[in-house]
Parts: C-alpha cells; sequence; structure tokens
C-alpha cells in the first residue's frame, strides 16, 4: 500500500480505509477487497485525491451508495472514492435546490417535502446519491432527473470546476453526459421546483414507497433493476415467463417477489451474480429472441 502513503497527508485517516472490502460499500452486498477506499468531505479534498491518483498513476473509480453497483471478487488494485453523506449538504433557496452529490435522493426529496416544493417525489424512494442519480438519469413512476435538473456542476479532467445546463446533459434512459466518462466527478446539482402542497408532496412520497414495498424484494440485498428496460417488453414479465423466477445461483437468486431483481440469499459472490445475469439472458433469447441489457455499473470486470 506504499502508492497510498501520500493520501494521508489529503485527508483525515479516519476517512481512508485501506484493503476495504467492497461488499460493505454495494447494497448487494458484494465485492472483494479494494486497496484503498476515501471519503472526501469537501471539494478541495475532491480535487487533490484525483490529482494525487492521477500523479502516482493510481487508477480510481468514483462511488455514490453503490445501489448500481457490481464489484468483483478479485482484489480491486484501485483508489476508490466514495462520494457520500460527509459530501451531501443541501440548500433550499426558494423553488431552487442545491444538493451536494453525495446527499441521497430520499434526503433531498425529503427536504422538499419540508419546503412544500414539488416534482422530487418520484425519487424518493431510490437508494442513490443525487451524484448516481444523475450519472444514471436515475427515474421512477414516470419522471426522472432530467425533468427536475437545472444545472450541475463537476470536476474535468484537467481538474477544472465545469458546469452544465439541463440541455447540455445529454440525458436519456438511464444515461446521462457522465455515462462513459468515469473521470468526471459530479459536485453538485441545481433542481428546480414547483410550489406544491406539502400533504400533497407527502401523500405521493408515501404512495411511491407503499407500491415499492409491495412489489421490491426490499428486505434482501438487491442493486434493483438489474436490465434496462427493451423496447415493448416489460423485463420482469419475459424473466417470469421464461420460469425463472426464484433460480438460483450460489447465493444469487432471481428474486421470487420481483423477477426483474437478482438478491443475494446468503454469501453471494460477483460471480454468482453475473453467472446469474448471464443465464438469464440466455434463455430470455432463445425463448423471446430479446437481448437483455445489464443496467448494473461492474467495476473490475464486465458482463
Ligand atoms: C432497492 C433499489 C431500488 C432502486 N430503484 C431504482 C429506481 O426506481 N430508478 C432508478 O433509476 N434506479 C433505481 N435503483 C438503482 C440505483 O439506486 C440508481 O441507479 C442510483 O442512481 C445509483 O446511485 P448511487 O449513488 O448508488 O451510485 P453508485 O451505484 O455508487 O454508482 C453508479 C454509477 O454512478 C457513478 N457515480 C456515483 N456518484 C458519482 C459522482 N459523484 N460523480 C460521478 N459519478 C458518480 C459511479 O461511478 C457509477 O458509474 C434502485 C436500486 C435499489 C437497490
Amino acid at each position: 500500500m506504499e502508492a497510498y502513503i501520500g493520501l494521508e497527508n489529503l485527508l483525515d485517516i479516519s476517512r481512508i480505509k485501506y484493503n476495504e472490502p467492497m461488499k460493505k460499500h454495494t447494497t448487494v452486498k458484494v465485492g472483494g477487497p479494494c486497496d484503498c477506499l476515501v471519503m472526501p468531505e469537501n471539494i478541495d479534498e475532491i480535487k487533490n485525491i484525483v490529482r494525487f491518483a492521477k500523479e502516482s498513476k493510481i487508477p480510481y473509480y468514483i462511488i455514490g451508495s453503490g445501489s448500481n453497483l457490481l464489484v468483483a471478487d478479485d482484489p480491486v488494485h484501485a483508489l476508490i472514492i466514495k462520494i457520500g453523506n460527509k459530501f451531501g449538504k443541501v440548500i433550499v433557496n426558494g423553488d431552487i435546490i442545491t444538493a451536494y452529490s453525495g446527499a441521497s435522493m430520499p434526503y433531498v426529496a425529503m427536504c422538499a417535502k419540508k419546503n412544500s416544493l414539488t416534482g422530487f417525489e418520484f425519487a424518493c424512494g431510490i437508494p442513490g446519491t443525487i451524484g448516481g442519480g444523475i450519472r444514471m438519469n436515475a427515474g421512477a413512476y414516470g419522471s426522472e432527473m432530467s425533468n427536475i435538473v437545472y444545472e450541475v456542476t463537476y470536476l474535468d479532467k484537467e481538474g477544472n470546476i465545469v458546469t452544465l445546463k439541463n440541455h447540455e446533459l445529454e440525458f436519456s434512459y438511464r444515461n446521462s453526459f457522465f455515462t462513459n466518462q468515469p473521470d468526471l466527478v459530479i459536485l453538485s446539482a441545481v433542481f428546480k421546483l414547483k410550489q406544491g402542497n406539502e400533504e400533497d408532496i407527502a401523500k405521493l412520497m408515501e404512495e411511491n414507497k407503499e407500491a415499492r414495498q409491495e412489489k421490491q424484494p426490499l428486505d434482501l440485498p438487491n442493486f434493483g433493476s438489474v436490465f434496462r428496460r427493451p423496447e415493448g417488453y416489460f423485463v420482469g414479465k419475459l424473466v417470469s415467463d421464461a420460469g425463472l423466477r426464484g433460480y438460483t445461483i450460489g447465493g444469487a437468486q432471481v428474486s421470487k417477489k420481483h423477477t426483474g431483481f437478482i438478491v443475494n440469499v446468503g454469501d453471494a459472490t460477483c460471480k454468482d451474480v453475473v453467472d446469474l445475469i448471464h443465464y438469464i439472458q440466455k434463455i430470455v433469447k432463445e425463448k423471446f429472441d430479446v437481448s437483455l441489457t445489464s443496467e448494473v455499473v461492474f467495476i473490475g470486470g464486465e458482463i
């Protein structure tokens, strides 16, 4: 770990973890150790850490809550920069919310509700950060980030701070300007919401949460929907009609409650999950001639 020693000058040692099991940082509870994981709490720290990694030629990955993330079982020889609630300030000003990228989407939704601002309700049950939500253009219940984002500020490859307006962010289904640009660090987002009624907002959030409780396997570790929605089909129905409900490889199982999800029912390895993804893809292709594409971001391997 000698390569990482200089990091200790950049942030408090309590926020540096060596040989850290990544299963502790993914919601599906899968992933081998990474060489080093850091949790910055301000922009200068983020800038300095990224510069350090580049100068030391250490590969680095940005993660948020790890709720759309699969990490390989083998050691990941990289620096993981976790942008979480230590970098999660939220400021409300009239109908504008500015959120640092480590703030969780449910927390920002709660801030919006408290200030009678409507538009963020769809994200109240999505267990990711603002950074992950922007990168993935997270969406649910007929809305998505692209509908409410005004602008996003990020750290570019040269270490400059850049702001892009909504129309420059190339939002599409579960994609954005940041897709395939792992070097860029989303720092904050500004959301433009509308004045609403706190009770109506609370009711809508409650309905969304209940729908999730009813349909999704929230009692078991998972990473949300595994596959992108293929044009004209529902993934859950395809997987269910293929007879794969409950199909299990090692500790990874097609959820019995929602067949669009894979759950960790034991000590699932990344290999179990990847094998199960491939098996589902194979059977669905054979039975219905539909190709399923994974929506999950993979560190340390490829699906
Ligand atoms: C139970 C459950 C339900 C879910 N429901 C939904 C849903 O309804 N709709 C939906 O869209 N998704 C859903 N998801 C998936 C997931 O929550 C979202 O994709 C979320 O946006 C991921 O955010 P994250 O912070 O966890 O990102 P991570 O999983 O940590 O990372 C995902 C990607 O974002 C990048 N990233 C994260 N933070 C930053 C940053 N600051 N700067 C640059 N890049 C960054 C990472 O590099 C990675 O490429 C669900 C997941 C679970 C477990």
